[in-house]
C-alpha cells in the first residue's frame, strides 16, 4: 500500500517536531487522523507523546495544566491549543466509567490499545507515517466501528462507549460491526453507571450529526431502555391514520433528517411526537387519533431534558416548539400576527422549520396543500417583520409608562389593557398609534 501522507497544520509540526528534537516520540493521534485519512478537516488536533508532563511544560513557553493528573498539557501556540497527551495506560475500571488510575508507559501500541475503537486508534507524525496496529484504516476503508480488542471488555471498562460507538455511526455514516453491536446490545444496561451529563452530551452529537436516523440503533440496542424510555413507547406505536401509515418511530426519523442539524430543532423533531403514547385512541374507522399529544410532548420533553441536565433555554425553547408543532399560523396577515405574537415572533423561523418536516414525513396523503399554506405563511411573517408590524406590548405605540402618566394605576389592570391594545393592534396595525391607543385605552378603563 502507498505510504498515507497525512497534511497537518505547521503548528502541530512544530510541537512534534520540538518533542521529537529531545528524544521524545511524538504523533498526531485519534480523531485528527481518523478525520484526515477520511479528507475531512479535523476539529482538533491531539498529540501523543513519550515526554512526561513535566518534560513536556520545559520545552513550550505557554502551557496550560488542562489535566495533568491524566497526563495532559495544553500547550498554546498563538490562539490555539493543542492538547498534549503522555503515552498512558488506563488501569482498571471497576465502576465502568473511570480508570482507578492513569499510569504512563513508555510504548506507544499501549496508549492505542487503551482506545475505543479502530479507526480512533491511529497516530502519525511525518517521519513514521501512519501506526494503524488494529486494521483501523481497513474499517475507514469499510466504513466500521469495530472496539479495539473484545467489544465486551471494552464496553465494561466504560460504558460511554457504547453511546461513542452509534455516535460514530451517525457522523460518519458508517456501521457498527456485528460483534461490537451485539455487544454492545448485551451490555445495553451498563449505561445506568454513566451520568446523565455524559449521556447528553454524547446524545446532542449523535443528534445534530448528519445522520440523526441512526437513532434507531439506539433503540434497537436496549439503550434508549435505559435513558430514553420515551423513545422505546413510541418506536413501535402505529400512527395509521389520514397522514401516515407505519408507526411514530418512523415518521419522527423522518422528521429528524427533515430539519437542520440545529440542536434546539433536533431534540424537537426527536420528541415532537412523544406525546402520542399517552394520548393513542382507536378511532372508529380503525384509524388513530392522539388528541392533545402536542401538550402531552411538551410536559415529557421538558421532564427528560430536565432529567438530562440539560439548561433552562433548551427546555423552554424545545418545549414551546413541541406544544406548537400541530398548530397552524392562518393564512391571512392579521392571523400570522396574532400566530407570531403568541409562540413569540423568534421561534416562528424555528416552527415552520418543525412544521415543514413533520408535513414533508409524513408517509400516507399528499402534502401539498399543506405546504403551500406554511409556505404562504412564511411570506406572510417574512412581509410582517419588513414592515416592522408590531407583535409585541414592547413595540406599542403607547407604554405602560404612558398610562400611568394618564392616571392609571400598574399592575395586572393595566396588563389588561395593554394585552387589549396589543389584540386590537395585531388584527389592524394602522391603529398603533399614540392617540387611537390613548383614547381606547380610556374607553377600556370605562372613562
Ligand atoms: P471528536 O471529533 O468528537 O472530537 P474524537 O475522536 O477526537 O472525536 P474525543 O472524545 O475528542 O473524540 O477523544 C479523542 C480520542 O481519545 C479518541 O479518538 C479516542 O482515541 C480516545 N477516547 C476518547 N474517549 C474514549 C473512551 N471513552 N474510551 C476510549 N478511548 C477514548
Ligand atoms: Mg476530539
Amino acid at each position: 500500500m502507498e505510504k498515507i501522507k497525512i497534511q497537518m497544520p505547521d503548528k502541530v509540526r512544530k510541537i512534534l517536531h520540538r518533542l521529537q528534537e529531545h528524544g521524545f516520540e511524538a504523533y498526531a493521534v485519534g480523531g485528527c487522523v481518523r478525520d484526515a485519512c477520511l479528507g475531512r478537516v479535523p476539529s482538533d488536533w491531539d498529540i501523543t507523546t513519550s515526554a512526561m508532563p513535566e518534560q513536556v511544560k520545559g520545552l513550550f513557553r505557554r502551557c496550560v495544566d488542562t489535566g495533568i493528573a491524566h497526563g495532559t498539557i495544553t500547550v498554546m501556540i498563538g490562539e490555539d491549543g493543542f492538547e498534549v497527551t503522555t503515552y498512558r495506560v488506563d488501569g482498571k475500571y471497576s465502576d465502568g466509567r473511570h480508570p482507578d488510575e492513569v499510569r504512563f508507559t513508555p510504548c506507544l501500541e499501549e496508549d492505542l490499545k487503551r482506545r475505543d475503537f479502530t479507526i480512533n486508534a491511529m497516530a502519525y507524525n511525518d517521519t513514521a507515517g501512519l501506526i494503524d496496529l488494529f486494521g483501523g484504516l481497513e474499517d475507514l476503508q469499510n466504513r466500521c466501528i469495530r472496539c479495539v480488542g473484545d467489544p465486551r471488555r471494552r464496553f465494561n471498562e466504560d460504558a460511554l462507549r457504547l453511546l461513542r460507538a452509534i455516535r460514530f455511526s451517525a457522523q460518519l455514516d458508517f456501521e457498527i460491526d456485528p460483534d461490537t453491536f451485539e455487544a454492545a446490545r448485551e451490555l445495553a444496561g451498563t449505561l445506568s453507571r454513566i451520568s446523565e451529563e455524559r449521556i447528553a452530551a454524547e446524545l446532542i452529537k449523535l443528534l445534530q450529526s448528519a445522520h440523526p436516523e441512526k437513532m434507531q440503533l439506539i433503540y434497537e440496542s436496549g439503550m434508549s431502555a435505559v435513558f430514553l424510555p420515551e423513545w422505546d413507547r413510541i418506536a413501535e406505536l402505529s400512527c395509521a391514520g389520514a397522514h401516515h401509515s407505519g408507526t411514530v418511530g418512523e415518521h419522527t426519523l423522518r422528521v429528524l433528517q427533515n430539519v437542520r442539524p440545529d440542536r434546539m430543532l433536533r431534540l424537537a423533531a426527536l420528541m415532537h411526537d412523544f406525546g402520542k403514547a399517552e394520548t393513542a385512541v382507536q378511532r372508529e374507522d380503525g384509524g388513530m387519533a392522539f388528541p392533545e399529544h402536542a401538550r402531552e410532548g411538551e410536559k415529557l420533553a421538558k421532564k427528560i431534558l430536565q432529567r438530562l441536565k440539560l439548561d433552562r433555554l433548551t427546555m423552554d425553547t424545545v418545549g414551546a416548539l413541541i406544544r406548537i408543532h400541530s398548530e397552524s399560523p392562518g393564512e391571512t396577515p392579521a392571523q400570522v400576527r396574532h400566530f407570531a405574537s403568541a409562540i413569540g415572533p423568534e421561534l416562528f423561523e424555528s416552527y415552520a422549520a418543525l412544521k415543514r418536516a413533520d408535513i414533508l414525513s409524513r408517509s400516507a396523503g399528499d402534502p401539498e396543500e399543506d405546504l403551500k399554506r406554511l409556505e404562504r405563511a412564511e411570506e406572510l411573517f417574512t412581509q410582517i417583520l419588513e414592515r416592522g408590524d408590531c407583535l409585541c406590548i414592547r413595540q406599542l405605540a403607547l407604554s405602560g409608562r404612558d398610562l400611568i402618566a394618564d392616571g392609571m394605576q400598574g399592575g395586572p389592570a393595566m396588563g389588561k389593557v395593554l394585552e387589549a391594545l396589543l389584540d386590537e393592534v395585531l388584527t389592524d396595525p394602522e391603529k398603533n398609534t399614540r392617540e387611537y391607543l390613548l383614547e381606547r385605552s380610556r374607553e377600556l378603563r370605562g372613562q
